[in-house]
């Protein structure tokens, strides 16, 4: 069963047509191993020579800079351990920050009990990290910064460029998260200043399961997939041919038309977001409203369980998440709406919509309808 209206977009998207057809060669007849020397393989490499060197244009980058992964997850695994395990005898401290995705807070914990030591800078009540605080975490052992371009759960857009140039100016590798970032803005790793960089597919319409990491020409990464000589060495595994054709498809997309694209969805988001207000009058939207990505809204509605009101919304089919996605299901609280000064109960309270391009005006009076006749009706089984 489909929910017929879809609002969970940070969480993924659906396929272009246009990314479908990049694949589908790659499915078919040219299933070739791009290692074999023969012709189907020969076809199956110049995909990934191809996608290479799209996907290095739609981020200011050069092709040789460009791996391919497994998507987001392993991107940022790889930058967090690659470079820890590369940097070592240097030193053995990493920064980064309290609103990060698992894929790199996890890692970093890990290389705690490795004997790293982390700084998890904080963030303000709107989920920014400030330049500041990161110059003043800086050490002389400092051998890695892990800061995200833009957060998932509540879309906060952090100054990039000052954490870049911060890092720069004192010679520390800088890698961003940028999963959430392809797409909704302008992704240039030399504008960031970046010397890696995450992106996965799936967030920017194309397919699952890959993504990638860039690598800036001379920052010291260790492999963390070991195996085959893919990648120049640096991540084994036969290439996911038809994943790379898609994703690069996807970006050469997602790198066009942003202004317009942005202009749209911010226009749906705010339509949504000010019916409820109006409804709603102690309705909280978390996040940065000077910086926050196009399509988000996260709102916390006092009195209500964010889980029911997401239950009852796909009942009447429309697709929306719980404060996080990543935690939703386990009874973990989000750290992000922690991290923010969001008490349990507020947390509990919050629902994450996402809005893409393919959503209309429609959609957004019938959302805001329908969540403001569950608000009342949840409310009014409480007595409130
Ligand atoms: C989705 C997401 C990831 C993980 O990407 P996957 O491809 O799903 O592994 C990492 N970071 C951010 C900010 C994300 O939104």
């Amino acid at each position: 069963m489909r929910n017929r209206i879809y609002l969970d977009h940070a969480a993924t998207t659906g396929v272009l047509p246009a990314v479908r057809e990049a694949m589908t060669p790659y499915l078919e007849d040219a299933y070739g191993n791009p290692s074999g020397v023969y012709a189907t393989g020969r076809e199956a490499h110049r995909a990934l020579d191809q996608g290479r060197k799209t996907a290095a244009e739609a981020i200011g980058a050069s092709p040789r800079e460009i791996y391919f992964t497994s998507g987001g997850s392993e991107s940022d695994n790889w930058a967090v351990m690659g470079t820890a395990m590369a940097q070592r005898k240097k030193g053995r401290h990493i920064i980064t920050s309290a609103i990060e995705h698992h894929a790199v807070l996890r890692p970093c914990r890990y290389l705690e009990k490795l004997g790293f030591e982390v700084t998890c800078l904080p963030v303000d009540s709107r989920g920014r990290i400030s330049p500041e605080a990161l110059e003043r975490a800086i050490r002389p052992d400092t051998v890695l910064i892990s800061l995200m371009a833009a957060n998932n759960e509540i879309g906060t857009v952090q100054p990039v460029a000052e954490f870049g140039e911060i890092a720069r100016a004192h010679g520390i590798p800088f890698h961003t998260d940028a999963v959430q970032a392809m797409g909704a803005m302008t992704v240039n790793v030399d504008e960031w200043k970046a010397d890696m960089l995450s992106l996965s597919a799936h967030k920017f319409h194309g397919p699952k399961g890959v993504g990638l990491l860039y690598i800036r020409q001379g920052t010291r990464v260790d492999p963390l997939i070991h195996g085959g000589a893919q990648e120049r060495g640096l991540r084994a595994g036969t290439e996911n041919t038809a994943g790379i054709a898609g994703m690069s498809r996807a970006m050469e997309i997602a790198a066009g038309n942003i202004p317009e694209r942005t202009e749209k969805v911010r226009g749906l988001r705010n339509r949504l977001c000010a019916a409820l207000r109006e409804a709603i009058p102690n309705l909280r939207e978390n996040g940065d409203p000077d910086h926050r990505l196009p399509g988000h809204a996260n709102l916390s509605i006092p009195g209500i369980d964010g889980e029911a009101l997401l239950l009852r919304l796909d009942l009447a089919g429309i697709a929306v998440s719980s404060g996080s996605a990543c935690t939703s299901g386990s009874a973990e609280p989000s750290h992000v709406l922690e991290a923010i000064g969001l008490s349990e109960e507020e947390t509990k309270s919050s629902i994450r919509i996402t809005v893409g391009e393919e959503n209309t005006e429609e959609e957004m009076d019938e959302t805001a309808r329908t969540i403001i006749s569950i608000v009342q009706d949840l409310r009014s089984m409480r007595g409130i």
